[in-house]
């Protein structure tokens, strides 16, 4: 038996690129998974594909700005499944932008969903974790969260916080949570059409032409959650080799 099978994983965004991918896989490898995200039409028809292919999955529409939402997603898993093991928080936005174009409304957006949405995540399972004595955080941060380039100022700011809130958040897990943080570089999925600029969109799509497929993190990912309990994978890079920053 591997590390994953009889695993209870919520994910969230998991109803397209990166957190679809995570889902599948997972459940192809015997995890019962949790998905969330906006869009409950997806993650609906993605849970009943899972489950006609003999996986066990669970749908369920939420807002991970919002508290309550997150709190409610950990607590339909264990009424569902009995409990939760893990939980990727993978929900992102990537509306890119020079600062200059005073993007506020874009700033704000992304600082609630891609590190609010995370701390959410945190404040919902850790109690959890701590009550059961085992559970495992795995954050999706981004080569993003490592340096900063022209228009990425925000969205840096918010994977490099994503990547300080993991580390902090292992520091004080203690000895049973593990914490592991994953930075994607460019992968094939949905994320650049949050950027409302028509020409960057354009440089963007262009750049991800040497894009990997989702499913490469979601290996990665996997390969966090199939370790024993005591190994503890804090962070892993996945890019395409093609791309060198
Ligand atoms: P997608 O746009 O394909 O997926 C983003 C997911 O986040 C969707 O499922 C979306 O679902 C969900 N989401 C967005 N806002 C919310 C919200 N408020 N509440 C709940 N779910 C939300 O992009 P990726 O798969 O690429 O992105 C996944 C993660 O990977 C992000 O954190 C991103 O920053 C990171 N990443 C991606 C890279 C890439 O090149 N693709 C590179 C580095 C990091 P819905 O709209 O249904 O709510």
């Amino acid at each position: 038996m591997s590390g994953i099978e009889g695993k209870v994983v919520a994910i969230t965004g998991a109803s397209s690129g990166i957190g679809e991918a995570t889902a599948r896989y997972l459940a192809g490898h015997g995890a019962a998974v949790v998905l969330g995200a906006r869009r409950d039409d997806k993650l609906k028809v993605l849970a009943a594909e899972l489950e006609r292919e003999g996986g066990k999955a669970e749908a369920m529409a939420i807002d991970v700005t919002k508290r309550a939402d997150l709190a409610a997603f950990v607590k339909r898993a264990q009424d569902r499944f009995g409990r939760v093991d893990v939980l990727v928080s993978n929900a992102g936005l990537m509306p890119l932008s020079l600062l200059d174009e005073l993007k506020v409304d874009e700033w704000d957006r992304m600082i609630d969903v891609n590190i609010r949405g995370v701390l959410h995540g945190i404040a919902a399972a850790l109690p959890l974790f701590r009550a059961v004595g085992s559970g495992h955080f795995i954050n999706v941060a981004s080569v993003s969260g490592i340096s900063v380039a022209p228009t990425t100022a925000v969205y840096s700011g918010t994977k490099f916080a994503v990547r300080a809130i993991s580390e902090g958040l292992r520091q004080e897990a203690g000895s049973k949570i593990r914490v592991t943080m994953i930075s994607p570089g460019a992968v094939r999925t949905e994320l650049a059409e949050t950027i409302s600029n028509p020409d960057l969109k354009k440089r963007v799509e262009a750049f991800q032409a040497m894009a990997i497929a989702p499913i490469a993190v979601a290996q990665a990912i996997a390969f966090a959650i199939d370790q024993p309990s005591d190994v503890d994978v804090n962070e892993i890079v996945v890019r395409p080799t093609a791309q060198s920053v």
